[in-house]
């Protein structure tokens, strides 16, 4: 122990669990948690940032190594901030460093002053303004820009820009050099042109929605907005922010992944005269710093974020809204493996303001906290306007043959819609055109040689690929075991439905939505705007097609294998596979005209399809809650999920045996026996997990703490890679 020292802890970058002391030269004031320091550390120096300070060390003064430089004159985030990061650095048991540098921008990370120039606005220049985008249809990018930008003659921001079109910086690029877009530097902010659009007066469900939730603004209040799709939630939350921004404090938005679309940013901007900042993955740093420093600034009102923007710091934050709550992709799946809802709770308790998780299908644990009096419900139980909830009828496969994976019933369905000029829509989770490429000769099933997995035709582009590690070749012609050529695909992937679709339908004009053919043609929005201006009859697609847009003229939804959902061994697949079903079932039938959906299904009795017929979501989560319940697990149990790899078949295990030994016999903690993970080899490497199981959180965590610890200083522990997931949302 030394004494009377000034002893500055550092979160420094660094695997390691623990918080690093220096000293504070004599000449520098003591920085604030939150400031960014330059210290030494091993050989290097590296840029961390202050939690506190104290007299003592539990280190002679003669190894603790001074601070080289103070790179702010203010912390960059606020006691609040650092607060919850310690927080969910001991909830999560992530290394204090990784997590601080999680919530830091990448420029910032490495030492750039903050600052919010270096981002880039975009303005079509009058060339651009004039020029017609049907002279562009040879590259259906430039086109779609040039038709954004006309939309938006002040300019558009990357972040728009980006998740409004993928893929869109080098076909930019050709428009400037064309002359046709003009760049301005130094602002990320949209800037306020759009056209504003009155509020509707509120229906009587949303008015108690609204109040609730603005009744709450100034203290710590967990709402959870339970709207079927269609209700008004969106109008909730855009009614509830304008009372925030009135008292000119901010609000936060989160938002799923694929939730962020310019037509959910285009309606924030058309109803506020505020600044909105955007923050999603698509941005460059120095965008991504721009946006994070004007939330910081506070010139931001509103910051509309995927899962990281949680951590954004808003020194006027009054309300946090979290769309579509239940969407896995709030869950980081490596690093730090965050829950961005769970932590949007922690910061509302520690900076005293409402949250609201809104969603048609939310989480069976927020169902279940609102039935507990954790979370205060808040309902919108019909949807806006005429449009009535669409009939759901089971097509039970037992009895009908399908065609290419479509039954007659089914097919009759579209053919009347095309007859009557509606739209359909078929939903099926599986991309490519079929799972599993076999010889009918010899039964040899086409392997990737890094995964336990089958790999998938995509007779597009002629090839087998693996959608678990990218792995890619062509489409063999003959069979390596027998050379037959007799190589059939079997199942049905979306490209498979989609050309059984054109010789079934021939007159039908088809679009198919997945991963590949969003990447193909640049942009799940253009996909979009074809079924709104009407060009596209049947829309095929995985789950990408499931969520929030509007197709007023769509009438039919067929949903081709349910099944798959009912089957895996993972306990939340269920619960996943309702909250799809709702999703698309909600496509149909937004507008006048009354919307049908039709499940092919082997079981059409499982009480999971009766809770979709019923539109009864609560009658659901209560069986579903009643199941957890009886098999013991959240929300009543608490898990975590140490995982491990390695390219040698047995070292995961052993490693994950070692792990349950050292264990012991913790208190109030149960741990499994150790296992290969359900796909045990992927990417070449060997995977296997160990469950831990605990009634009480607080037991878990307890224990946690010191596992992971010794899981920490133990050498053998360096021979794999391994993580600790709490609360996880994938078992495997
Ligand atoms: P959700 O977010 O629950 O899917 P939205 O807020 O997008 O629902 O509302 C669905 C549609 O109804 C939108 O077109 C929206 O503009 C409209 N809408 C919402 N609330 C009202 C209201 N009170 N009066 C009229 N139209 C409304
Ligand atoms: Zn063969
Ligand atoms: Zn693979």
């Amino acid at each position: 122990m030394t004494a009377n020292l000034s002893v500055v802890q550092v979160a420094v970058p660094s695997p390691l669990t623990r918080r690093f002391d220096y000293l504070l030269p004599a000449d520098l004031a003591i920085p604030v948690p939150g400031t960014r320091v330059r210290v030494p550390f091993g050989r290097r120096e590296v840029i961390g940032v202050v939690l506190g300070h104290a007299a003592t060390s539990d280190l002679p003064p003669e190894k603790l190594k001074p601070i080289r430089r103070v790179l702010d004159s203010e912390p960059l985030l606020p006691a609040t901030l650092v607060e919850l990061l310690g927080w969910a650095s001991s909830y999560y048991h992530h290394p204090i460093g990784e997590v601080m540098q999680a919530a830091l921008p990448v420029l910032l990370r490495r030492g750039t002053a903050p600052t919010m120039s270096g981002a880039k606005l975009y303005l079509p220049t009058e060339a651009g303004r004039q020029s017609s985008p049907e002279a562009f249809k040879r590259s259906p990018v430039q086109q779609r820009l040039v038709e954004l930008l006309q939309r938006h003659p002040q300019g558009m921001a990357a972040a728009m820009l980006g998740a409004a079109v993928k893929n869109w910086r080098a076909p930019m690029q050709r428009l400037i050099s064309q002359g046709l877009v003009q760049v301005q530097e130094g602002s990320c902010l949209p800037v306020r042109t759009v056209r504003q659009q009155a509020a509707p007066t509120l229906l009587p469900a949303q008015v108690t929605a609204v109040t609730a939730i603005q009744a709450a603004i100034g203290q710590f209040q967990c709402l959870l907005l339970h709207g079927i799709t269609g209700s008004g939630k969106t109008e909730v939350y855009l009614q509830a922010i304008e009372a925030v921004v009135a008292r000119g404090r901010q609000a936060l938005v989160l938002v799923p992944e694929i939730g962020l679309t310019p037509q959910l940013v285009a309606r924030f901007e058309s109803r506020f005269q505020v600044p909105i900042a955007v923050m999603h993955s698509g941005l460059n740093e120095s965008e991504r710093l721009c946006a994070w420093e004007a939330g910081r600034r506070g010139e931001a009102a509103i910051v509309i974020g995927t899962r990281s923007a949680v951590f954004a710091p808003l020194p006027r934050l009054a309300l946090i809204l979290i769309d579509e709550e239940h969407d896995a992709s709030f869950k980081q799946q490596d690093g730090f493996r965050y829950h961005a809802r769970d932590v949007a709770i922690k910061r509302a308790r520690l900076e005293d303001l409402p949250v609201v998780l809104g969603s048609a299908t939310p989480a069976l644990e927020s169902m279940h906290n609102a039935e507990l009096g954790r979370y205060r419900l808040l309902t919108l139980a019909n949807r806006t306007g005429n449009a009535q909830p669409p009939r759901v009828q089971m097509l039970d496969l037992k009895r009908l043959k399908l065609n290419d994976g479509l039954s007659a019933p089914l097919i009759e369905a579209l053919q009347d819609r095309l007859a009557r000029r509606e739209q359909s829509l078929l939903f099926l989770n599986r991309r490519g055109f079929a799972p599993v490429l076999m010889c009918h000769d010899c039964g040899w099933l086409a392997p990737c040689k890094r995964c336990d997995a089958r790999l998938t035709i995509h007779q597009r582009s002629q090839t087998v690929r693996c959608h678990h590690c990218g792995a890619e070749a062509p489409l063999p012609k003959v069979c390596p075991s027998c050379q037959s050529a007799n190589l059939h695909g079997i199942g049905e992937g979306t490209e498979r439905i989609e050309t059984s679709l054109a010789r079934l339908l021939p007159n039908a004009r088809i679009d198919r939505v997945d991963r590949d053919s969003t990447r193909r043609k640049g942009s799940l929005e253009a996909i979009f705007q074809r079924v709104h201006d009407g060009v596209v009859d049947i829309l095929v697609g995985t789950q990408m097609l499931t969520k929030g847009h509007d197709f007023p003229n769509l009438t039919l939804v067929g949903v081709l294998n349910a099944d798959q959902g009912l089957y895996s061994a993972d306990f939340r697949s269920e619960e996943r596979l309702v909250q799809q079903l709702v999703q698309v079932t909600g496509r149909a039938g937004r507008a006048d005209k009354p919307g049908t959906v039709l499940i092919q299904t082997y079981h059409p009795d499982n009480p999971v399809f009766a809770a979709i017929a019923h539109h009864d979501y609560r009658e659901f989560a209560r069986y579903a809650l009643a199941e957890r319940e009886s098999a013991g697990y959240p929300p009543y149990a608490y898990l975590a999920l140490l995982r491990a790899e390695s390219p040698k078949p047995d070292a995961a295990l052993d490693f994950l045996n070692m792990a349950h030994t050292i264990a012991g016999n913790p208190n109030g903690v149960e741990l499994m026996d150790p296992v290969p993970s359900p796909m045990e080899r992927r990417a070449g490497r060997y995977r296997a997990q160990l469950l831990v199981q605990a009634g009480e959180r607080r037991a878990l965590h307890a224990f946690l703490e010191t596992w992971r610890a010794m899981l920490e200083n133990d050498k053998r522990a360096r021979q794999v890679r391994w993580s600790l997931d709490v609360d996880p949302v994938d078992l495997y």
